[in-house]
């Protein structure tokens, strides 16, 4: 059985915990040690529970509490060299802190075979994972501009899907506090998901095995749980596919309040 608990999900922090009971892996460390090790307290996971920290890449809120865990813990981080780099000299890691490439996953101590691949982000090295155990495959994505070859190759054929929803576009071209330049980089091709491209995706993901899934990575400013949520709904409708019958879906909140996912 796997445990798949999203800690924080927003454009503001992000942090899930994919495992079992005693031994699993955070992905991605974006927000503060002290709220992170609260948020897996409060679902039943000791930080001894953590064996290592796989980082999807550099941007603050994916890392915002990757400073104190590694200074306060031995947990491996693991992110592509490009990432590495980033993390380093941008002194988002403790200087003591034990880090390794994507290609030693193999070394992380879980019972799951972990994959990185490729993701379209303003971020050199940024990746999305999949964690593979006993024929049930979990496929992780945030953070990507549009759905490329390389992004379907590794998503397609999960059972259980965690993947951005980002924005709902009228809400983001009418918001006045973005500037134009943030408009265009948030819809690019290395920018974020919206609503619509992720729905449509779902289609895909689901003609291929999928069942459930979980829409994380909301803007708080240009986005809501409810047009995300309505949005994939309807696109799988129209597809044919039956809400809890053929998948489940829910929305990963901001900040969780103890659900436990086991699959
Ligand atoms: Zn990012
Ligand atoms: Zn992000």
């Amino acid at each position: 059985m796997s445990l798949i608990i999203p800690l924080c999900s927003s454009s503001s922090g992000n942090s899930t915990f994919v495992g079992g009971e005693n031994a699993g892996v955070l992905i991605d460390a974006g927000c503060s040690f002290k709220k992170l090790r609260l948020l897996l307290d409060s679902c039943g996971i000791s930080l001894g529970a953590v064996k290592a920290v796989l980082i999807t890449h550099e941007h603050t809120d994916h890392v915002k509490g990757l400073f104190q865990l590694t200074k306060h813990t031995d947990i491996t981080v693991y992110a592509s060299s490009e990432t590495l780099r980033n993390l380093i000299n941008n002194n988002q890691v403790s200087h003591t802190a034990s880090l390794c490439e994507l290609s030693a996953l193999s070394s992380v101590p879980v019972d799951y075979k972990i994959s990185a691949f490729g993701t379209p982000h303003d971020a050199d090295g940024s990746v999305g994972f999949t964690l593979e155990k006993d024929d049930y495959k979990i496929a992780f994505c945030t953070d990507l501009g549009i759905i490329t070859h390389e992004v379907r190759q590794n998503m397609l054929g999960a059972d259980f899907v965690f993947i951005e929803s980002n924005y709902q576009p009228e809400l983001l071209q009418r918001n006045p506090n973005y500037p134009p330049y943030l408009k265009r980089r948030i819809t690019s091709d290395t920018g974020h998901l919206s609503n619509h491209d992720c729905a449509r995706f779902l289609t895909e993901l689901i003609d291929n095995g999928a069942a459930r899934f979980i829409l994380g990575h909301l803007s708080r400013e240009n986005n809501t749980p409810a047009l995300a949520y309505g949005s994939a709904l309807m696109c799988l409708s129209e597809h044919g596919a039956v809400h809890n019958r053929d998948y489940t879906l829910e929305i990963a909140p901001a900040e969780t309040e103890g659900r436990v996912i086991a699959v």
